[in-house]
């Protein structure tokens, strides 16, 4: 295609889910968040794990359980170093479980801070078509209109009557793609050939200039 404007979007999200624990320092249910410190513990070839959280309020700690009793073998050496130094990244993987805290909290808080790193895959002089690929590996609770219309500065109203005019679409598309989370992997298509703002849109699209 060459009428085409192609984007990538990285999206991350920034805070960690924050379940509701009952906090013994605060004598009620409070949203703990994660100190993104393990806690390791050996007994002969036996290994405890847990993730240190801390209530928002109190500062008092919960020590939410990854594994208990499971023997060192288990674990492949890359796996059991970066428990020992509390790598970020697999921390990470822990903190936006949210089948696994699910079993812990009824209820858990999800921070719609997100950070969007962009990339410009292709541009064509005369582009009309602006085509947005989305990558997501972790779940963000942010709406799809949400994320559009704030990077992209034009109302969710608008979003909605591109959608109603067949202007903007989704791959896959299901159904009322813009009320829902970014998903990983979609791409999001607008046909801007009747948009007199084509250009900021496509700037905004595109990664900030140096
Ligand atoms: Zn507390």
């Amino acid at each position: 295609m060459c009428n085409i404007l192609q984007v990538h979007w990285t999206i991350s999200p920034k805070t960690p889910p924050q379940p509701w624990i009952a906090c013994s320092g605060c004598k009620c249910l409070k949203p703990f968040r994660s100190s993104g410190k393990i806690r390791l513990n050996a007994n002969g070839k036996r290994l405890d794990a847990w993730l240190v959280y801390r209530c928002v309020d109190c500062e008092k700690t919960w020590n939410r359980t990854l594994f208990e009793r499971r023997t060192v073998h288990d674990f492949s050496p890359s796996t059991l170093e970066a428990l020992q130094r509390s790598d970020p990244d697999w921390v990470r993987a822990q903190e936006f479980d949210l089948d696994g805290l699910k079993r812990k909290a009824e209820r858990i808080d999800e921070p719609p801070d997100v950070t969007i790193r962009k990339e410009t895959l292709q541009v064509a002089s005369d582009w009309t078509m602006l085509e947005i690929e989305l990558s997501a590996e972790l779940p963000v609770n942010l709406r799809l209109d949400r994320l559009l219309a704030a990077e992209l500065a034009i109302s969710r109203s608008r979003l909605q009557a591109l959608r109603d005019r067949r202007k903007l679409k989704a791959h896959p598309d299901h159904g009322e793609f813009l009320r829902y989370r970014p998903k990983d992997g979609m791409r999001i298509i607008f046909d801007l050939s009747e948009a007199a703002d084509r250009r900021a849109i496509g700037e905004a699209a595109c990664p900030e200039r140096e």
